[in-house]
């Protein structure tokens, strides 16, 4: 087992998908200040490493553009109201890391510019280099995307050496854990494997844009204490898939 705080991390860029659920209690629409600040508190101890994190922020603890569009809000606004809701759930964010010290800046795919920045690649990168978080909003800017797939697009784009998914479950297992007490957690998957055994990492897009520019995933806890410092550096925290 690596040591979580040695001084040279395995991923040195990372690219962090927390989705909206990770912004409230189960069930809930309101934002769970605590959940915020545990996140915020994880990316300090990474940030402190020197590791290099763009965050991009889901919005489904909000709104899904899917599900509101079944409630007769046509798909495209629905959509755009989900990625606003996305807007919401990275300031908050962003606040919380600021008031750790942590100097972030906020960048949207949907022009908000009284809130926050737009996103432009170059300017992104500089600010990580300049030891900025990165939070990203707004998804791609496109109906019908999802924050899945804005993560594994950015990932590329900003050169991430792994594209961080944090979720409510530790792992991808071989099935539904809440479901099956006896699923079993795989720590380590190939793309193809988990392709052959139909296991849900992530959307589709994401899944296809990962492995076909061989960035790895780590899913993992959002929850698990130094969970993601642990995981930036190699350690066996959650499922890795990669090309193998
Ligand atoms: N969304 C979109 N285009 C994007 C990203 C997001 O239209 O590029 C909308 C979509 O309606 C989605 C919502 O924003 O349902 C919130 O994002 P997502 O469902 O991915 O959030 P998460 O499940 O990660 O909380």
């Amino acid at each position: 087992m690596s040591d979580p705080h040695s001084p040279r991390p395995k991923y040195r860029r990372i690219l962090l998908k927390v989705s909206g659920e990770g912004f409230s209690e189960p069930g809930e629409t309101a934002l769970a200040p605590e959940r915020v600040r545990a996140l915020a508190d994880q990316l300090r101890a990474l940030h402190g490493e020197g590791v290099e994190v763009a965050c991009v922020i889901g919005g489904g603890n909000i709104l899904r553009g899917a599900a509101a569009s079944e409630n007769g809000i046509r798909r495209a606004t629905a959509d755009y109201m989900g990625m606003l809701a996305t807007v919401i759930n990275g300031l908050a964010l962003s606040d919380s890391l600021e008031s750790h010290g942590v100097q972030t800046r906020v960048m949207s795919a949907v022009d908000v510019h009284k809130v926050c920045e737009p996103f432009i690649r170059r300017r992104a990168m500089r600010h990580m280099e300049k030891g900025r978080v990165v939070v990203l909003v707004g998804g791609l800017g496109t109906p019908y995307f999802t924050t899945d797939t804005a993560a594994a697009q950015r990932a590329l784009e900003l050169e991430c050496d792994a594209l961080f998914k944090a979720t409510q479950v530790d792992g991808v297992y071989d099935r539904d854990p809440k479901a099956h007490p006896d699923a079993v957690r795989f720590p380590e998957l190939t793309f193809q494997e988990a392709l052959q055994r139909r296991l849900q990492v992530m959307d589709q897009t994401a899944f296809a844009l990962c492995s076909e520019n061989d960035v790895p995933v780590v899913v993992l806890a959002q929850d698990l204490p130094d969970g993601l410092l642990r995981a930036a550096h190699g350690e066996p925290v959650g499922t890795v898939i990669h090309n193998g």
